[in-house]
């Protein structure tokens, strides 16, 4: 549920659990990270999130809901379920 989602990617920034490592930029699109490596701090684990080749993938394993990726689409300038829905 993007809610749900929504509220537990705001809470691993507001917890201060996401650490992005890498985010590359291009002339392209300097708005959006092309090429993106984060670690967030979940509850049983720290997560990896990366960007390659237009693929998001996080070690949590559940791609379609995750909360991870979310948090680090947010602040890499990404479509996110974690960006409030326009009004
Ligand atoms: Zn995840």
């Amino acid at each position: 549920m993007p809610v749900d989602v929504r509220a537990r990617a705001c809470g691993y920034l507001r917890g201060g659990n996401v650490t992005v490592l890498l985010a590359h930029y291009d002339q392209v699109d300097p708005t959006r990270a092309y090429k993106v490596r984060a670690h967030v701090v979940g509850h049983s684990s720290t997560y990896v999130v990366r960007l390659a080749d237009g693929v998001w993938s996080c070690t949590c394993g559940s791609p379609a809901d995750c909360p991870h990726a979310a948090a680090v689409q947010l602040v890499t300038g990404h479509p996110s379920l974690a960006r409030k829905a326009a009004k």
